[in-house]
């Protein structure tokens, strides 16, 4: 394995059915609204570890995609606006994300499925070689 991999695999976002659990109790209790016209724009690099307004986890460098709401900046993770703007009627799938490295994973990508699960094929490659996955490093 080449070193550096452990790190690219550890899971900071939350899976596709917690994510969208919490968009739809933010639907419900009108911390997020209805998405209409908005448009979120990659902001890149942010400092601080700012929190996902859709899933209050912490959004890793260069990964920050904000909307603008009024004169405010929300922040989200990318798979968290795309499972809103799908609760909002505007995405007509629901998105996928690998139970690995929770990222989104495009219409066309390989994708593996373990056990209900999907993965990036990739990530399914890497995890096979390791005998605990989801181990908090130490
Ligand atoms: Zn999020
Ligand atoms: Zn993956």
């Amino acid at each position: 394995m080449v070193p550096g991999v452990r790190g690219m695999l550890r899971a900071a976002m939350l899976t596709g059915p917690e994510i969208r659990a919490r968009v739809q109790e933010g639907l419900e209790n009108g911390r997020l609204w209805r998405l209409t016209h908005d448009r979120a724009r990659l902001l890149g690099t942010t400092e601080g570890g700012p929190r996902c307004h859709v899933c209050s986890e912490q959004i890793s460098r260069g990964q920050a995609f904000g909307l603008t709401r009024s004169s405010a900046v929300v922040l989200v993770h990318l798979e968290c606006y795309m499972f809103w703007l799908h609760a909002s009627g505007l995405l007509e799938r629901e998105p996928i994300t690998c139970a690995g490295c929770r990222r989104l994973i495009p219409p066309h990508a390989e994708t593996m499925a373990v056990r209900g699960a999907v993965y990036h094929g990739r990530c399914r490659d890497r995890m096979a070689v390791r005998a605990e996955p989801m181990s908090p490093i130490a």
